[in-house]
């Protein structure tokens, strides 16, 4: 069965060797006689699955030894909320400073307000650009500061992360890796809290990755729910409440292949970092050279996830949305906010799949 290439934003497209692998074991995980679905969370087999996971992420993102890795449940939205409940006092004045680059961050500015005096401190008009980070106006009693780095809808990207320190402020910088955690490597130096959906880059939805320091443990407000409460998850492994196993299972399985991803002399990571940028310069490079598409975010903050792009003609859309259907590049329609088109470029879609893609678009353009 050849199957079509999917450009959905999320949830999106997996391996297929990790599909394959999760029919293969579905019935029977190793000889126990059980699918991943029906363990126990605290039975020694699924005990094995979370470590490797675990062991997994920590080694493809070298998480310093100092975080700590939690697998929740309720989405990157319910970060929006929980980190400010966990992190909100870590100074007595509950400050956050919010860097607004898209609608994923102003939804996060928008929901702590609830918890605290969350302040926009930069905010980039029609989000196709980022701030200068010498512009942003940090507070030196913050508790945190918090970006999204990379903006899904919006396709803004940062490529390095701001130094905090280098800035003048000594909060802990917290961001929403979501859609493109594992495509990149990232510096711990200069982030203390990563959050992100599991639905993009690593698995199903149902998963919450949350990486921390562990000095940013403890500092939960009192209303905060114990689900919620990054210490008491971190005391427990993530079993404070059932953790979405299911989901971690296969995150786990997307971790061992990128692993294995070989490109050149690089593995793991690097190598798939490597694709990643070989697939966004040649879809970039296409809508760059072409009379009928354009992208208008700032090439210094072009996101390699996720593309949005526009037909000159807007009329035209409907056409190449069904020419590209007929040819098995599906959900490229762009997000009801921005309208146009977007095509998510996350790691598991193959190069041959952007090459496709990017015939039609110069074939659509021939056409018009
Ligand atoms: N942040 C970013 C960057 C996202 O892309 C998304 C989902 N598209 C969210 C947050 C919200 O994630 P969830 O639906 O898992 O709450």
């Amino acid at each position: 069965m050849s199957r079509p290439y999917n450009f959905s934003p999320g949830p999106a497209t997996l391996p297929e060797s990790v599909l394959q692998q999760a029919a293969a074991e579905m019935l029977d995980w190793h000889g126990s006689g059980m699918s991943v679905m029906e363990m126990s969370h605290r039975g020694r087999d699924y005990g094995l699955i979370i470590e490797q996971c675990e062991a997994d992420l920590r080694a493809l993102l070298a998480i310093p030894l100092h975080y700590r890795v939690l697998f929740l449940q309720g989405g990157a939205q319910a970060q929006n909320a929980v980190l400010p409940l966990n992190l909100a006092a870590l100074k007595p004045q509950r400050q956050m400073d919010y860097v607004v680059t898209g609608s994923w961050s102003q939804k996060s500015a928008e929901e702590a307000l609830k918890y605290g005096d969350a302040q926009v401190v930069a905010k980039a008009d029609g989000y196709t650009h980022i701030p200068n980070p010498a512009t942003w106006r940090l507070r030196p009693q913050a508790s945190y500061v918090h970006l999204c780095s990379n903006e899904t809808v919006h396709g803004v990207e940062f490529h390095q992360l701001p130094d905090l320190r280098a800035l003048g402020s000594g909060a802990p910088l917290a961001i929403d890796f979501s859609s493109h955690v594992l495509s990149r490597p990232l510096d711990w130096s200069r982030v203390a809290l990563a959050y992100g959906g599991a639905q993009k880059n690593i698995g199903p939805a149902g998963l919450t990755l949350v990486v921390l320091r562990e000095d940013l443990l403890g500092h939960a407000l009192p209303i905060c729910p114990s689900v919620f409460d990054y210490r008491l998850q971190a005391n427990n492994q993530s079993m404070l409440n059932t953790p979405p196993t299911y989901a971690i299972y296969i995150a786990g399985l997307t971790l061992q292949w990128i692993k294995a991803q070989r490109e050149g002399d690089l593995t793991g990571l690097a190598a798939v970092e490597a694709r990643n940028i070989a697939k966004a310069q040649l879809l970039y490079d296409c809508i760059d050279g072409s009379q009928l598409y354009e992208n208008r975010v700032d090439p210094a903050c072009r996101s390699r996830m996720n593309v949005p792009f526009f037909l000159r003609d807007e009329s035209r859309n409907a056409a190449f949305l069904a020419g590209a259907a007929e040819r098995g590049l599906l959900q490229l329609k762009g997000h009801k906010m921005v309208g146009g088109m977007r095509a998510s470029l996350y790691n598991a879609m193959p190069l041959a799949g952007v090459q496709a893609l990017v015939e039609w678009l110069r074939e659509f353009e021939r056409q018009s």
